[in-house]
């Protein structure tokens, strides 16, 4: 009784907005940025509809994550980089060699990555969007 309202509606829940880092970590554990504690995904590729601690909903909107492969794309782009540089530069390896490899290095890290990707996009979600700080929504 305490914790609803006069009208008897359930008191809206509003949660302190993580700091960067603590979202970049819950990201890398893959779990709820929220609260740190459901985890994101019951499978490879298959996620929770909601954190099983907190209740945030998970898929925000139809094609909501669609913004991830952005950030899926940013990774990938970054390792090449970092990898091409390495075995190009300082290891000597010359672009016909390097070629095969490293094509199959743009097919591989992206499904490595699509965990992260989703879970770093609902965090910088859980960062910007103040909707995502209350129950209100659900
Ligand atoms: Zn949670």
């Amino acid at each position: 009784m305490t914790s609803e309202t006069p009208d008897d509606r359930p008191a809206i829940r509003r949660w302190t907005r993580p700091e960067y880092p603590t979202l970049v970590q819950r990201a890398l554990k893959l779990r709820c940025p929220r609260c740190g504690e459901g985890q994101l995904f019951s499978g490879f590729f298959r996620m929770h509809e909601r954190c099983s601690s907190c209740g945030l909903k998970y898929e925000r909107a139809p094609g909501y994550y669609l913004g991830s492969s952005y950030v899926n794309y940013g990774l990938t782009a970054v390792a090449l980089l970092i990898a091409y540089i390495i075995l190009h530069y300082k290891l000597g390896y010359s672009n016909q060699q390097l070629a095969g490899p490293l094509a199959g290095f743009c097919v591989i890290f992206p499904l490595l990555a699509f965990r992260y990707a989703r879970a770093l996009w609902l965090a910088m979600d859980c960062r910007w969007d103040p909707a995502m700080m209350t129950d209100e929504e659900d």
